[in-house]
């Protein structure tokens, strides 16, 4: 099965990769959005936000403690910053490896696009 991010993950694709550990990788978005756009990545390959089971949460909490941790370090925690996941192309996913887009370093505008 083709996936970039698995293809990421597995280090056959280049990208800046900002953390890593046994269970996801933190790198940077190739088309920022903001001028932090890191993407929190589980290295399961979990295709939508409704593939998500019971067996995962432990691994989803775990991307939200990552994204907290790129934010610190990012210095954008104090000022704010936005977690978005998007689920199916409706909601403009693209890849198909569930994500956690962390955005900052601006300011957000609310409602978004
Ligand atoms: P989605 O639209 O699925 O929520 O988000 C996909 C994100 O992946 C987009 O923000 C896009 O810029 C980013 N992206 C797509 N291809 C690549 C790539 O090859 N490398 C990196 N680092 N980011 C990518
Ligand atoms: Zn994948």
């Amino acid at each position: 099965m083709q996936c970039l991010f698995c293809d990421i993950i597995e280090k056959k694709r280049p990208s800046r990769i900002i953390y890593e550990d046994d269970h996801a990788v933190a790198f940077e978005d190739i088309n920022p959005q903001a001028p932090v756009h890191t993407l929190i990545v589980p290295k399961k390959h979990i295709s939508t936000n409704l593939e998500i089971t019971d067996a995962d949460n432990w691994l989803i909490g775990h991307l939200f403690q990552i994204a907290n941790s790129v934010a610190r370090s990012k210095g954008i925690a104090e000022n704010g910053f936005r977690l978005v996941m998007n689920c199916n192309r409706g909601a403009g996913q693209t890849v198909f490896h569930i994500h956690l887009h962390v955005l900052g370093g601006r300011l957000m505008h609310w409602p978004p696009g």
